[in-house]
């Protein structure tokens, strides 16, 4: 995994990191919020100039909207708060290593830098199954990191999925039929 403040890809620029982990917190603190409505939890936070312009979790349960993630929701009140769809020099802290429709996204608001908590080997799109940051034909550079408080991210997804599961295979039990052999519940 890569560690914090260690650079996957972007171009030089100067990077202030002494409140990455203020805001890396608050993001994980959104994940917890999404995790007690039932969500996959993770968070993000986007932030310009020490100001927070979006906060998000990822919802797409409770929107019905499967491109409710969380860095979805964080570049929409973002780009929202300060009216523009592009937000050039801010940063994007999410708990977990964005997926294809998140990187995609955070190059079209020209986010300047991302950093992640966990990366997500299923379906990370920074490193894990592919560096779309690195693509040449985008035209605009994501400077990107990962890995900052990368156990409480992978900490909080493990111990919801583990309810979950729990969960689940009680309510499997409590849905057998009637009748054995019977499909009817
Ligand atoms: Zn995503």
């Amino acid at each position: 995994m890569k560690q914090a403040g260690q650079a996957v890809s972007g171009s030089v620029l100067t990077i202030d990191r002494s409140r990455d982990l203020e805001f890396m917190r608050e993001a994980l603190e959104l994940a917890q919020q999404g995790a007690s409505q039932g969500e996959v939890p993770v968070g993000a936070v986007l932030v310009r100039d020490g100001v927070v312009l979006g906060r998000g979790f990822n919802q797409p349960i409770g929107l019905h909207d499967p491109s409710a993630h969380a860095e979805m929701q964080a570049v929409r009140e973002a780009a929202c708060s300060v009216q523009n769809y592009r937000l050039p020099g801010s940063t994007l802290y999410v708990t977990l290593e964005p997926c294809s429709m998140c990187a995609g996204l955070l190059v079209h608001a020209r986010i300047a830098r991302v950093v992640y908590a966990a990366s997500e080997p299923r379906a990370g799109m920074a490193v894990s199954q592919g560096r779309f940051f690195e693509q040449e034909f985008l035209n605009h550079r994501v400077h990107v990191e990962g890995g900052l408080l990368a156990d409480e991210s992978a900490q909080l997804l493990r111990s919801f999925f583990h309810a979950r599961r729990k969960k689940r295979g009680k309510a499997q039990a409590g849905r057998l039929p009637d009748r054995p052999g019977s499909c009817e519940a």
